[in-house]
């Protein structure tokens, strides 16, 4: 079950809570280590399977491709077990993007870039 980061702090023991909070102060360098080592994991687990089909990816075949999308600092990684997987995310993208300019069109939204 995916959890928002409200959700998850509702959840934490008052005394964690006070001990994360004494980090903020400090300058927050334990919770930037907590929350770049749980970016690692992630990172890890969404390699394991295809973003397409949801194929478990052989992570030594030659067929696999691995794309980072979005800003700096908001980086995802995707991963895909064949090009025909990645062409597909990718038609997806410019499919929702078309849609989207037309919307924005008809509604005098401006532009995405
Ligand atoms: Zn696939």
């Amino acid at each position: 079950m995916k959890m928002r980061f409200k959700d998850a702090l509702s959840n934490i023991d008052y005394h964690e809570l006070v001990g994360l909070h004494e980090d903020l102060e400090k300058g927050g360098h334990a919770i930037r280590g907590e929350v770049k080592n749980a970016i690692l994991e992630k990172e890890k687990e969404l390699g394991k399977f295809c973003h397409v089909c949801q194929t478990e990816i052989d992570p030594h075949s030659m067929s696999n491709y691995t794309i980072l999308l979005g800003p700096e600092g908001l980086r995802r990684k995707a991963s895909f077990c064949a090009l025909d997987c990645l062409k597909y995310f990718i038609s997806d993208i410019e499919r929702r993007k078309d849609e989207f300019k037309k919307k924005s069109a008809s509604v005098g939204v401006p532009e995405q870039k």
